[in-house]
């Protein structure tokens, strides 16, 4: 008797989950996989699109709702919050907040998480690469926390609380960091090359150094229709949408190809030229 098909993603704010994986947990939730998210955050010093939304004293609040309204539009389970603050982009006085989550005690942080492991027994964990996407601190430190927890929650010598409690020792099977090639990029700028729009700060990254390389990708999900889902999870960030994003001007097609397959780097495991298509494949 096989488990049930679990995978546990691990970010950081409300709206990771939506970018860069949201077409994939919403496939496999719908395929009959049981997809868990641990939010670090509430995105308390997140950006406020329009002052009627919410204030500076409620965004967590406000954007608790849109991470449940997101995790509804996926398909999946409840969010999971672990309670700490926002850290803020790097540089900002929100960085040295004593709740922030850069500041938590990594241990407990780690700790936290291998219970959730050892409660859902998940074969398959997601999160961010090293760079977090880019460079967010908060996004770095749940890459860091995930990738600790994913090896220590099979360890029974490690977090014994959690052990105490009746839960098992549990080591999940594959750990995913999500990632964008770096030929999405050079796509994207040369479609709106060709249409004649200015890509404006999008024209000036460094197409030598952004996102991952190409080589080094081991894993592209095609989620097909569920591209929809990740769109109506992605409207539900209201507070995050910015107005007119040189991506929403690619032809429809184009923007839907890229939105629709999304990549991974598997942790451990060296490209080899092989490209896997589903998650739980040894
Ligand atoms: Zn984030």
């Amino acid at each position: 008797m096989s488990e049930q098909r679990t995978i546990l993603a691990v970010f950081a704010h409300p709206d990771d989950e939506a970018l860069g994986v949201g077409a994939t947990l919403a496939r496999y939730a719908a395929e009959g996989a049981r997809v868990a998210l641990v939010c670090a955050t509430r995105g308390e010093v997140g950006e406020i699109s329009d002052p009627a939304l919410a204030t500076p004293e409620t965004l967590g609040a406000v954007r608790e709702q849109e991470l449940r309204c997101s995790c509804q539009a996926l398909g999946i389970g409840e969010p999971l919050f672990l309670g700490y603050r926002d850290s803020g982009m790097a540089g900002t006085d929100e960085n040295r907040h004593p709740a922030a989550f850069v500041n938590a005690d990594f241990e407990e942080v780690v700790g936290k998480v291998v219970r959730v492991i050892r409660e859902l027994r998940p074969q398959v964990m997601v999160t961010f690469d090293r760079s977090g996407g880019y460079g967010h601190p908060d996004h770095v430190r749940a890459h860091e926390v995930a990738t600790d927890a994913f090896h220590a929650a099979g360890d029974p010598a490690r977090f014994l609380d959690s052990l105490q409690d009746g839960l098992q020792p549990y080591s999940p099977q594959h750990l995913y960091y999500t990632a964008i090639p770096r030929g999405f990029f050079k796509n994207m700028l040369t479609h709106l090359k060709d249409m004649g729009v200015d890509a404006g700060p999008m024209g000036q990254i460094d197409l030598d150094r952004v996102g991952t390389a190409d080589e080094e990708i081991t894993v592209a999900i095609e989620s097909g229709e569920y591209v929809q889902n990740k769109l109506r999870a992605f409207a539900c960030h209201c507070t995050q949408l910015s107005p007119e994003s040189v991506f929403s001007r690619l032809p429809e097609g184009v923007r839907m190809g890229f939105m629709a397959r999304e990549h991974f780097v598997e942790a451990g495991v060296g490209a080899t030229g092989a490209i896997k298509t589903d998650l739980f494949s040894p």
